[in-house]
């Protein structure tokens, strides 16, 4: 089954010049993780953007598990895409605990369902002791997982990650970057994942589309 299937998807954010995603096309297939690769500037982060709704593309559609979710005649709002966002820096609400950072995305999850998803979550990303923390009492790290919890907790058809470890140290970098692999699979989670690191990519993704020019889907492994 395609999980995101992007057909011409032009976008700018001004109409003079190219637009940063031109006429770009491609199909993600279940469980797979790919890399979306490129130099900084060709639109990797606009195009997570896109297929999460955070941005209207000019021309194009895009398919969510063989559902439209953008074509010139429909936009669906984000929370009713199935679609997981972990941003660069977490994005966690600073006034909110964990649990209250994950109980936030359960909204349409029956009441009597929302303690147990959350602990399910916490128990995946091994963060179970640390429901009632504040993130700025988490290290960099921990906030990741959290947002990952977050993430994954409404059991979305795909994950989109903006470099997940780019704020993270070269040591810790590798842990997370194992744990993740770990958890993704584990949760049989579809996943696209943006990144500048060539070792990210050998590590965890399936497959590697490189944005730039002119957009390349390529075999990697
Ligand atoms: P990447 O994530 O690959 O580094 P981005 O998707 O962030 O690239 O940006 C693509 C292009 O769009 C860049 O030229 C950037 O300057 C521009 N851009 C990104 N966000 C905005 C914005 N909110 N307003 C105007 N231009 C933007
Ligand atoms: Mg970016």
């Amino acid at each position: 089954m395609k999980i995101v299937d992007i057909r011409n998807l032009v976008f700018s954010f001004s109409s003079a010049g190219e637009p940063v995603i031109n006429d770009v096309s491609m199909t993600i297939q279940k469980d797979e993780i790919v890399g979306i690769v490129g130099p900084s500037g060709s639109g990797k982060s606009t195009l997570l953007r896109l297929i999460a709704g955070l941005e209207m593309p000019w021309q194009g559609s895009i398919y969510i598990a063989e559902k439209p979710v953008v074509t010139d005649k429909l936009f669906v709002q984000p929370e009713n895409r199935g679609v997981g966002m972990v941003f660069q820096d977490y994005a966690l609400f600073p006034h909110m605990t964990v649990k209250e950072n994950i109980m936030f995305g359960l909204s349409r999850l029956p009441r009597r369902e929302r303690e147990p998803r959350i602990a399910e979550m916490l128990e995946l990303v091994k963060m179970d002791k640390f429901s009632e923390r504040y993130p700025h009492e988490l290290s960099g790290g921990q906030q990741q997982r959290i947002a990952l919890a977050r993430a994954l907790a409404p059991k979305p058809n795909v994950l989109l990650m903006d470099e997940p470890f780019s704020n993270l140290d070269a040591d810790l970098k590798a842990e997370i970057r194992a744990d993740l692999c770990v958890i993704l699979k584990k949760a049989n989670m579809t996943c696209m994942v943006v990144t500048h690191d060539q070792a990210d990519v050998e590590a965890i993704c399936d497959r590697r589309i490189t944005m730039g020019q002119r957009q390349k889907e390529d075999e990697s492994h």
